[in-house]
Order: structure tokens, then sequence, then C-alpha cells
């Protein structure tokens, strides 16, 4: 390879030993998680998780997995509550720690590095990470948005999911606890980006978006590692492209993703991508032991 990073020279490494090596030699590290991080944590969003804590909501709709569940069009809004309140939950006020998250926090302490994620589990609180260091692009299961968007503020009640989760009797919430836009009085629903109407980007976010930016700005020349974890191809705007095009505009740069899956890797980064193929949780627990 025509580049600088000597991790290349060090022969018969495995994938985890290569990662760990490549984060130790990086100046900075621009880091992206998708779905298949979480996945690798054992937080799945299909087959038993799913089926064990969802059978009412499978039988009645046929679902085929969380994700589609959780943009599924329910019937009422007090069916829709009745499952996101239980999936929020899971998902979010109860979900564990995942090993693969602290391996990677602990490895990239020390470092300059920013996390964007298309996740909106709890996984990087459950961690512990610097959240100022975090942007959650497309919102986070713990908030609500206005169903119309009619303003940019998000709302936080989680006394009020865990009494939907209480009180909810054939796949629905009491009407009473149905949560209402204090501005245009249309019900509140999940934080999320749709593709159509986008999301309510509050204050929070801007400031969040603000340091990512300014954290790749910062490090625009230097020896970057832009590692993407997990990223599938559902929202490649978000990570995957940008990742590509930064790696594409800095020779310093490397664009590694760690994906079970092929992706068509543009030509002009080919020679500086790596692809770690291997199991996301084991290959970050390999590389821990070689960063600490
Ligand atoms: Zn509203």
């Amino acid at each position: 390879m025509s580049i600088v990073w000597d991790s290349f020279k060090q022969e018969g490494l495995s994938e985890g030993a290569l990662l760990g090596s490549l984060i130790q030699e990086a100046d900075a590290v621009v880091v992206g998680i998708g779905a298949g991080m979480s996945a690798a944590d054992g937080f799945k969003y299909i087959g038993e998780r799913f089926n064990e804590a969802f059978p009412d909501f499978i039988e009645k709709y046929g679902l085929l997995d969380m994700l589609q569940a959780f943009l599924y069009n329910f019937e009422s809004i007090e069916e829709y509550w009745a499952f996101q309140s239980r999936f929020v939950a899971m998902n979010y006020l109860d979900q564990p720690v995942g090993p693969s998250y602290v391996n990677l926090k602990e490895m990239l302490e020390g470092k300059p590095y920013h996390v964007i994620t298309t996740n909106a589990d709890n996984a990087f609180y459950a961690a512990e990470y610097d959240m100022d260091k975090v942007f959650y692009k497309q919102g986070e299961y713990g908030l609500f948005q206005c169903s119309k968007q009619c303003h940019q503020q998000t709302y936080q009640d989680h006394d009020l999911l865990r009494e939907m989760v209480e009180r909810q009797e054939n796949m629905k919430v009491p009407s009473e606890l149905i949560p209402y836009c204090p501005e245009c009085g249309a019900p509140l629903e999940i934080n999320k980006r749709d593709a159509e109407t986008g999301m309510v980007e509050d204050a929070d976010f801007k400031a969040q978006e603000a340091r990512y930016e300014a954290f790749l700005k910062e490090v625009a020349g230097q020896k970057v590692l832009y590692l993407e974890i997990g990223v599938g191809h559902t929202t490649p705007q978000f990570i995957k492209h940008p990742f590509q095009e930064m790696t594409a505009a800095n020779e310093d740069a490397l664009f590694v993703t760690m994906n079970a899956k092929n992706y068509r890797i543009p030509q002009a980064i080919k020679e500086r991508t790596v692809h770690l193929k291997g199991d996301i949780a084991q290959n970050i627990q390999e590389a821990h032991e070689v960063v600490r």
C-alpha cells in the first residue's frame, strides 16, 4: 500500500490485532456506529429477543422485526404507545451495558476521537461515554417530538413510559396517558427521522452536530482513521458516504469498515480501505487487548 500507516508492515496480524494497531497509530479516530454494533452486543432487533417481548403485536400484525415494528403505523395511538413504551424500556431505559461499547471506549481513551451514530438506543450512556463526543444523528428513543414537527423541541418523560408499560392492557395504554404537543395539540411521538418529513432537531441536537463538525474540521489533514462499525446501507448519506469522501480528500486517512457484508468501495480509496469481515465483538475485544 502506498500509504503512511506502518501497521500494514506487520505480517500475520489477525483482524482484531490490525484494528488495535491502526487505532494506536492514528492521530485521530472518527467512529461511525450503526445497528450492527448493538447487534454484536446482543441488542438484536430480530429473532428471540423480539419474539419473546412482543408476541401480541407479532400475532396481530405479522411483524418481522423490531425496526419494522418501531416504524409501523398501528391502528390507534393507544396501541402505538403500548408498543413504543415496551420498546423504549427494552432498548433504552433498561438496556444493559454492552461489552463492545466499553472496550471501544477504553481503546479510544487518550486519543482524539468523536462518534457519530445512526442508532437511537442507550448504548453510549450505558457504557458511560463522554457524551460531548457522541452525535446522535437519528434521534433517541428516550425523547419525544411533536408528530407534526410543528416546533424544534424534544421532550422527555421516562416515568410516563414506565406507567404505560405498567398499565397497558390488550396492547393499549389508557387514553389519559397519551402525551400531546404543548404547542399545537398533536400527539407526541418518539424522536425519529422520517424519510420525507425529517426529524425534530432541537438545540441539543444542533450542539451535538456542531461539536462533531468542529472535530472533523480540526483533524481534517491528519492521519485520521475513519472507522465504521456495523453500518449497513439504509442511510449511507450519514456515515458511509461522508467517511468515504473524507478519506478520499485526505491521502493520510484510512477507511476501516467492520461488516460481514461487502459494500461497494469507491475506486479512489480502495487502496486505503480495510474491510474487517469478522465478528465485530470479537475483533473489538482483540483490538482492546492490543491497545491496553
Ligand atoms: Zn406540535
